[in-house]
């Protein structure tokens, strides 16, 4: 199979702070693969560099056969570089002044000049997927949390992005509200099963069903790769030893 997304020597610094100075991974089309690791270690910024949220400093990243150099971008190519992924973000992003269509749609009118009624029409039917038709015509502060993602997934889906980069898509979520963003996410993967997924999550359960591979990702680099299994079960180096069982302490605190 080919790569789907390669990165090679990735950089990038905020302020004179160091995230990653040479980041170097790939995953193979219809791939999933989880990322885990403690907070402000990188992994947002990760996932913001491959879709040029923000502007890494150096580097080379091909994804969906678009290739830029972090110090060779022009506005064109940033726009092309963005075409080819979507992001599924902790806090849903969604417009607050427009309803669960209207968020769906949104996009596909501005960015990909889609005509009112045909994103209307596709915004629906994307809705209808993740189980919200009759929630249509409702603006995100009548929704749940879950309800809010499940409207943000359905978003990214219609976008045709086969790149999905979901990013801690539940940790916002109370506790309860979890497992409808799980089981929607689990749909996604069986119905498009040559999409491929970067996944930042601490739902290590979730993460074992699904992941064909998992990072542990410390301090900006990649510590560690494995199967769920190996990673998650037989870890090897001593920081994701450390970093599993203080997880495991704090989710038994719950
Ligand atoms: P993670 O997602 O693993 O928690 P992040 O990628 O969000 O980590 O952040 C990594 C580090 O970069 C943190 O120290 C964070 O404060 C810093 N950082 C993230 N975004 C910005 C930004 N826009 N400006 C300055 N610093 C940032
Ligand atoms: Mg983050």
């Amino acid at each position: 199979m080919t790569d789907f997304i390669e990165v090679t020597g990735l950089a990038k610094t905020f302020d004179h702070h160091q995230i990653f100075s040479d980041l170097n991974f790939s995953a193979k089309a219809g791939e999933i693969v989880a990322i885990i690791g403690p907070s402000g270690s990188g992994k947002s910024t990760l996932l913001r560099c491959l879709n040029l949220l923000e502007t890494p400093d150096k580097g080379n990243v091909t994804i969906n056969g678009e290739h830029f150099e972090a110090d060779h971008l022009s506005k064109q190519k940033i726009l092309a570089v963005r075409q080819q992924s979507t992001m599924v973000f902790q806090q849903f992003n969604l417009f607050r002044q427009k309803n669960a269509w209207e968020n769906i749609a949104e996009g596909l009118i501005t960015v990909k000049k889609i005509a009112k009624t045909v994103a209307k029409a596709r915004a629906l039917e994307e809705l209808d997927r993740v189980g919200l038709t009759e929630y249509a015509n409702f603006y995100p502060e009548q929704l749940s949390g879950g309800q809010k993602q499940r409207v943000a997934i359905a978003r990214s889906l219609a976008t045709d992005a086969k790149i999905i980069l979901l990013d801690e898509p539940t940790s916002a979520l109370d506790l309860e509200l979890v497992g409808e963003v799980l089981t929607t996410l689990k749909q996604v993967i069986k119905d498009h099963p040559d999409y491929t997924m970067i996944l930042v999550s601490h739902e290590l359960g979730f993460v074992s069903q699904v992941a064909n591979r998992v990072l542990f990702f410390d301090n900006g680099q990649i510590i560690e790769s494995g199967s769920a299994d190996q990673l998650l079960n037989h870890p090897q180096e001593a920081r994701t030893k450390q970093f599993l069982s203080r997880f495991a302490q704090t989710t038994l605190a719950h």
